[in-house]
């Protein structure tokens, strides 16, 4: 006998996000981007307080009781939001977001290239003439860095297109990635497509080439159960603020010997053993990414955030959201006008759909659900090669998470259906 699906609590859950209670425009809010950023559950907001209202101080450094014990909470978070995507605490550092550790990697990389680092980093030196390879579907964050490295060393950006139903043209990959690859910087989901990419099948093609894995798990991490390990990439990062916790926190998780083997991006303090006027000792990592004054209490918002997630249980939470994307699915293909980007069949999605609207400009379509109480995304969503790829410029993005009901993707669908006929 199979033991029944997990199922959430939504009405306990939705009782502990206190914006999700607020009226907008005189209705019920109906929040659908959370692809942009997500509610905050009142756990996440309370560490945050009780943190700085009663263990306040700077971390690794300092003698006294506050320093210690600030010290030992936001080791604890990174134990915790390591131990949420299976790494160790030693392969997660922390930074401000996805974005910053997208830099991180391809600027460390881009001193490798240079000849900094240790020995070790030599293997990450790119010589004119090496690939660097992403997808069609990037956000700009897993682009544009690869973009700058590529201009700063002589590699050339190549990139994996995206067919018309919006999953990954693995054909193309396999020929792309060859002998010249040195780095793959893919997205676990696109922040617009909501198809989970085939991981294993583009990290196996990377290591048949040798070449470093670069995963960008902003739009997954929030939505599944999550083993970074078991994916097989060298690297990952996520978003704090998309995944329940604070702004200006994410991680880059590393597998240990890559991350030993990386130089530094930002130097300073917090990241040195021995320093003279000439030269500077590094210390191991993560600290070594770490330089400067730390986001404490950002880091243990985001393990009272991940702890939230676990309680609720990340199966539960994937099953929850996958039956409101197809709730959304159905009901945005039965409305008359509607385009949707990446109507893939018989592929994995997270609970989110872009869209275009016969006839009327996405502003429009964000600005017409707004004044109902429903809060969409609008625009190009950091990813405009994407949008060119589809003909488009904008497109408008609902987006679910944990704690939004079928009657949330309901009110939206009937909001949406009136907004060819409002604007004629
Ligand atoms: N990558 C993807 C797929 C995203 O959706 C986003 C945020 O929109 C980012 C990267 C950037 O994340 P952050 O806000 O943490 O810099």
């Amino acid at each position: 006998m199979t033991s029944p699906a997990p199922v959430l609590d939504l009405a306990a859950i939705r009782a502990d996000f206190p914006l999700l209670g607020e009226r907008v425009n005189g209705h019920p809010l109906v929040y659908l981007d959370s692809g942009a950023t997500s509610q905050k559950p009142q756990a996440v907001i309370d560490a945050e307080v009780a943190f700085l209202t009663r263990s306040n101080s700077a971390v690794h450094r300092g003698a006294h009781t506050l320093a210690a014990e600030a010290t030992e909470l936001f080791e604890d978070a990174r134990a915790t939001v390591a131990g949420f995507v299976g790494a160790q605490p030693e392969q997660l550092v922390w930074t401000s977001g996805a974005t910053a550790g997208l830099n991180l990697v391809a600027y460390a990389i881009g001193n490798a290239s240079a000849g900094r680092g240790a020995p070790a980093s030599a293997r990450f030196a790119l010589a004119p003439g090496d690939e660097i390879v992403v997808t069609e579907t990037e956000h700009h964050a897993n682009l544009i860095p690869w973009q700058e490295l590529a201009a700063r060393t002589g590699a050339v950006l190549r990139h994996i297109p995206v067919r018309d139903d919006g999953t990954l043209d693995t054909d193309a990959a396999a020929t792309l990635i060859g002998d010249r690859t040195r780095i793959v910087a893919f997205p676990h989901v696109s922040n617009v497509l909501g198809i989970v990419n085939p991981v294993g099948d583009l990290v196996a093609l990377a290591q048949g080439v040798g070449a470093l894995t670069v995963l960008d798990a902003c739009q997954s991490a929030p939505h599944l159960p999550l083993d970074l390990p078991s994916l097989g990439v060298d690297l990952a990062v996520f978003s704090g603020h998309k995944m329940l916790g604070p702004y200006a926190i994410g991680g880059l998780y590393g597998r240990s010997e890559v991350l030993e083997a990386l130089p530094p991006f930002l130097t300073g303090g917090s990241m040195i053993t021995t320093v003279t006027l000439d030269e500077a000792q590094y210390l191991p990592p993560p600290q070594r990414f770490e330089a400067g004054t730390q986001p404490v209490s950002q880091a243990i918002g985001l393990a009272a955030a991940v702890r939230y997630l676990d309680a609720a249980g990340m199966a539960a939470v994937h099953a929850h959201e996958k039956a409101l994307e197809a709730r959304m699915g159905e009901g945005l293909r039965a409305i008359p006008g509607i385009r949707l980007l990446g109507d893939a069949t018989e592929v994995e999605r997270v609970g989110l759909w872009a869209f275009d609207v016969a006839g009327v400009h996405a502003h429009d379509v964000g600005q017409f659900l707004d004044a109902r109480g429903v809060a969409v995304r609008v625009g190009h969503h950091c990813a405009q090669p994407l949008h060119r790829r589809f003909g488009l410029t904008a497109s408008v993005r609902a987006s679910a998470a944990l704690y939004n009901t079928p009657e949330d993707v309901d009110t939206f669908l009937d909001a949406l259906s009136g907004v060819r006929a409002f604007f004629g």
